[in-house]
């Protein structure tokens, strides 16, 4: 099975074993709160198994058949050792950095992060006494930065509203080199087009509610790690933050995962297309889109992703501050909105702030952010015509 290829095996991966001759294709969605036990016995077996690391349940919050069966995809799909499943993309985050950091402990977080993990440092690891220090990729040296106390370095690449790439096999082996573990948010590529931890990162963070899922119907997140000691950390937070979700959202994101290489092959096509377009048009300065060859990033994406996402931001040329929103009010396929991954077209106003904090890129234009969806292109692009001329006449 392992020598099989990617899309074999994460089509098969958490199949059911047939009982009796037979069975469904799909695992069943096994809903439970409470695990029986035939004997006392029984129960006690499992607890002792269970304590000794061993991926069994003895209560409904572990998950049976369909967490496990999501579970198996998800570790096939990002080559990991063993992956958790929590309520969304920000408890995943989250669940990892309680799992490896302390009081006392200094982490490095890449500052072009996911928005919301800038608050999860403000509310929650300062009061428990963590230091968190951001830093740029493009301009720190990171071997210079990392401390005796640093516990943990967090990245995402490309980045969530601009898209820088990192590059992921030089930071993490300087990361490595030093004890440190990486962690990485992997969200953009959906799995598919990146493995982190091949590229030498230990976590790889996945917000399953975008791509995995991927009809925008589900909150999810999963971490995925690639040691047995790492999965101890994680499993203890795991369990003392009872992170727990249901069994019918662990089949959706499933039964998303089998046609993630599919939909992001087709996101990929629609949105280098639309990356393209927005790169001949007159009132736009700047594609954020690491496909394309002019892309400052590519050079690292072309060697270490096999592929890009729906994802792809632009600054105006000569826009005033409000052209963003102006612009994505007269949208009519994109709708505003921000958890993009599903089949849909998404558009969103990148706030300024936010990239005042991204030091890769200083400039003041408005940046509007689209999640290319499957859509006929030519809609897309007609729709994203008709907004320029309404934007500034
Ligand atoms: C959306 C997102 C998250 C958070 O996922 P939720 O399920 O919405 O909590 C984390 N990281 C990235 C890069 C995201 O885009």
């Amino acid at each position: 099975m392992s020598d099989a290829g990617r899309h074999t095996r994460l089509l098969h991966a958490g199949a059911p074993t047939l009982r009796d001759g037979a069975g469904p294709v799909n695992v069943p969605v096994v809903r439970t709160s409470t695990v029986r036990f035939a004997s006392q016995q029984a129960l006690e077996s499992r607890q002792h198994r269970r304590a000794a690391g061993e991926r069994v349940a003895s209560y409904g919050r572990h998950g049976l058949d369909t967490h496990e069966a999501l579970e198996d995809a998800l570790t096939t799909l990002e080559g990991g050792h063993r992956a958790f499943l929590a309520p969304s993309g920000l408890s995943a985050i989250t669940l990892m950095l309680l799992a490896l950091l302390g009081p006392g402990d200094h982490v490095l977080v890449s500052d072009s992060v996911y928005a919301p993990v800038r608050r999860v440092d403000k509310t929650l690891l300062r009061r428990l006494g963590v230091t968190v220090e951001y830093f740029s990729p493009a301009h720190d040296d990171l071997a210079t930065l990392i401390r005796p106390e640093t516990k943990l370095v967090y990245l995402e690449s490309p980045s969530s509203l601009l898209f820088e790439v990192l590059d992921l096999p030089k930071l993490a082996a300087v990361a490595r080199e030093r004890g440190v573990p990486v962690a990485v948010d992997n969200t953009w590529s959906g799995g598919w087009f990146l493995q982190p931890l091949r590229l030498g990162a230990n976590i790889s963070i996945q917000a399953a509610t975008k791509y995995i899922a991927g009809h925008s119907d589900v909150m999810q997140g999963a971490v995925v790690v690639d040691s047995p000691a790492l999965a101890e950390r994680i499993a203890t937070t795991h369990e003392a933050l009872g992170l727990a979700i249901g069994a019918d959202d662990a089949y959706l994101s499933l039964r998303g995962l089998r046609t993630l290489p599919l939909r992001l092959t087709q996101h990929q096509r629609n949105a280098t297309e639309v990356a393209q377009w927005l790169q001949r048009h007159p009132q736009v300065g700047r594609v954020f889109y690491p496909a394309l060859p002019e892309d400052p990033g590519h050079a690292l994406w072309q060697r270490d992703f096999s592929g890009a996402s729906g994802l792809v931001s632009f600054a105006f040329r000569n826009a005033g501050a409000n052209a963003g929103s102006a612009f994505v009010d007269a949208l009519r396929w994109f709708s505003i909105g921000a958890s993009w991954g599903g089949y849909e077209s998404l558009a969103l106003v990148a706030p300024p702030e936010r990239l005042r904090e991204h030091r890769a890129w200083q400039g003041n234009a408005s940046v509007v952010r689209l999640h290319v969806g499957l859509e006929d292109t030519q809609d897309l692009l007609a729709d994203l015509d008709q907004a320029f001329h309404l934007t500034l006449t």
